[in-house]
């Protein structure tokens, strides 16, 4: 799992702190908690890559926060200026991580989840810019294949398809109790 918090301004996209805008000539107090997870999720036939880049509201789903406990995630999110995580064993640098990872790892948010998907992959020639449709394994470079080491009798090197890339456009809690 990665995750990434910050509360952002409003009018121009620049990170706020307790002291407001970061941006100098910014006097905007209009703010909203930018929230980008992506989490591995495996269903029995492939492990997939899940982000959650474009909604903020999917991650409070997935986290299953209030709209006040979301308000406070922002005011703290504030106080520390971003939240970047991607270990969520031991213990976090802050009270907010070690409360993001106690979160993180509980079965509060590690639950049956039923998602609407949509498969995404890279854009070639532009980095770091998706778009969504099927991987064509003749346009990729060998950089774009995961690198992996097994174990057999010895150690072997190889390099694999890259895990299923799909972006989160809806996210459902599975009520098996409403057949
Ligand atoms: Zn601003």
């Amino acid at each position: 799992m990665k995750l990434c918090l910050k509360s952002v301004c409003s009018t121009c996209g620049s990170i706020v702190t307790t002291t407001g805008c970061s941006s100098p000539s910014c006097t905007v107090t209009d703010t909203y908690l930018s929230a980008k997870v992506s989490i591995l999720v495996d269903d029995g036939t492939s492990p997939a890559v899940v982000s959650f880049s474009n909604s903020p509201e999917n991650v409070q789903l997935l986290l299953r926060l209030s709209p006040e406990q979301w308000h406070h995630l922002e005011v703290a999110a504030q106080e520390q200026g971003e939240v970047f995580m991607q270990q969520f064993v031991g213990e976090g640098e802050s009270v907010l991580e070690n409360f993001l990872m106690r979160l993180c790892n509980s079965q509060h948010v590690k639950r049956q989840c039923r998602m609407v998907l949509r498969h995404r992959v890279f854009q070639h020639g532009q980095q770091n810019t998706w778009r969504s449709g099927v991987l064509d394994i003749n346009l990729m470079n060998k950089d774009e294949f995961t690198y992996r080491s097994v174990k057999a009798n010895a150690m072997f090197e190889t390099r694999c398809l890259p895990y299923l890339q799909v972006e989160c456009l809806d996210l459902n809690d599975v009520g098996y109790d409403v057949w």
